[in-house]
């Protein structure tokens, strides 16, 4: 696919005042109107360019949308506070009682968790699907569905969404498709492939700093203006807005992404590679082994590569722990949740987080306790954390003492 998201968001030009080279931070939650008749025009949403309250609009995280709205190549985009309120908004705007949804069952725990445990409260269902089986999709819709909703690779397995064909399934039927793309942005542009919304945590890769939680609503102008309607938008009435002076930093950090993407796809793809030929059990969409390669490679954009998620099945939870423990004692990361971090990070997601997916539904979606999720960091030298997974997992017997050294 020929789109680079990197150029569309360099080529923005967003200046601040006394000619900043960055926007400039609105520190305000209210604004003045000079003409009283304004103020209820903008109310009503006739007035463009008017700002009202923070919680509606902030012009520093209208400047963060449109950069957002540019790499995703959509119309229009909104700020969150959090990913989990990206998600939660964008599903209650499109969705009422009665309705219906069809998910991927692999999907991060948070929003299955909300999808099953919650959604019920509010008379919505939800049929969960093995979303790289597009018949079972097919065969999930009613005539109440109003969304497919997936997430471009899935957390934790790393299944490939076919979104082009998915797209098509939805629009077949009059139903929209809902894309998470937190684990590939700028490797993926969802809209582009007929993704009506695109939702983020840009907690995650965008910031990349792990210094603050945020998200974003990537749609439709006619889908955003909704959203932030005074009387029914979901995302102005409940009120999740990010604050600008982390809207303004993350929109820094947005400019760096694309090198950040970069360095963590060729770090996973390395270790994926030599991991494998060692003997471990990887899933990583760069490899030939994935049951999606083909598919990722398809639909990818040029030069971002496979992304920097993989996961290794150490087998059991105990044989997990001990081997992350030991990685990060000996500096190949942290332990802890969370990706997209300049550092690598792991975690057992059977027991952290995807462990709002009952054990029962984690073994019938092909998720091993032992799966470790890795989000492998932008290190100069990966070479070493090489060299230190294969000391570790010979230590603990996971791959035998003769396999190759480096
Ligand atoms: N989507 C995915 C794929 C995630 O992995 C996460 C969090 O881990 C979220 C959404 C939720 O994002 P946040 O923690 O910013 O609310």
């Amino acid at each position: 696919m020929q789109f680079d998201p990197a150029s569309k968001i360099q080529h923005l030009k967003q200046f601040g005042e006394h000619g900043g080279v960055n926007p400039s931070i609105t520190d305000s939650s209210t604004f003045t109107f000079l003409h009283a008749e304004d103020m209820e025009e903008t109310f009503l949403g006739h007035m463009e360019g008017c700002f009202l309250y923070s919680r509606h609009w902030n012009p520093t995280n209208k400047n963060l949308a449109e950069a957002m709205a540019a790499m995703e190549d959509t119309e229009s985009a909104w700020i969150t506070a959090s990913g989990m309120a990206a998600i939660t908004c964008a599903i209650l705007q499109v969705c009422s009682a009665g309705d219906h949804i069809v998910t991927s069952v692999t999907t991060y725990g948070g929003t299955y968790a909300f999808l099953k445990n919650y959604l019920p409260k509010f008379n919505i269902e939800v049929s969960f699907v093995d979303i790289t089986r597009l018949d079972q999709v097919e065969g999930a819709i009613r005539p109440n569905t109003k969304v497919i909703y997936t997430e471009s690779v899935t957390n934790p397995l790393l299944q490939v969404s076919d979104m082009p064909r998915l797209a098509d399934i939805a629009h077949r039927h009059n139903v929209l498709l809902m894309v998470d793309n937190t684990f590939t942005p700028m490797i993926m542009s969802p809209a582009r492939m007929g993704a009506d919304i695109v939702v983020y945590s840009m907690t995650k890769f965008i910031n990349g700093k792990n210094d603050c939680v945020a998200g974003a609503i990537c749609g439709s102008k006619q889908f955003i203006d909704d959203l932030s309607n005074v009387n029914n938008g979901t995302a102005m009435l409940l009120g999740p807005v990010l604050d600008p002076l982390r809207s303004a930093s993350i929109h820094k950090n947005l400019h760096t992404l694309h090198l950040r993407i970069k360095q963590h796809s060729k770090n996973a793809m390395y270790l994926a590679r030599e991991l494998s030929q060692a003997g471990l059990k990887i899933s990583y969409p760069g490899l030939e082994s994935h049951p999606q390669h083909e598919l990722h490679s398809q639909l990818m954009n040029e030069d971002f590569g496979y992304g920097g998620m993989l996961a290794i099945d150490f087998g059991t939870v105990a044989k997990a722990n001990q081997v992350m423990q030991k990685m990060q004692l000996a500096d190949v990361g942290y332990l802890a949740v969370s990706l997209g971090y300049f550092k690598t990070l792991f975690s057992c997601s059977g027991r952290s987080t995807s462990s709002e997916i009952p054990d029962p539904i984690q073994r019938e979606m092909g998720l091993s306790q032992g799966l470790v999720r890795f989000s492998v960091g932008i290190d100069n030298n990966i070479e070493d954390s090489l060299k230190l997974i294969l000391d570790i997992c010979r230590e603990e017997g996971v791959i035998d003492d003769h396999s190759d050294d480096v």
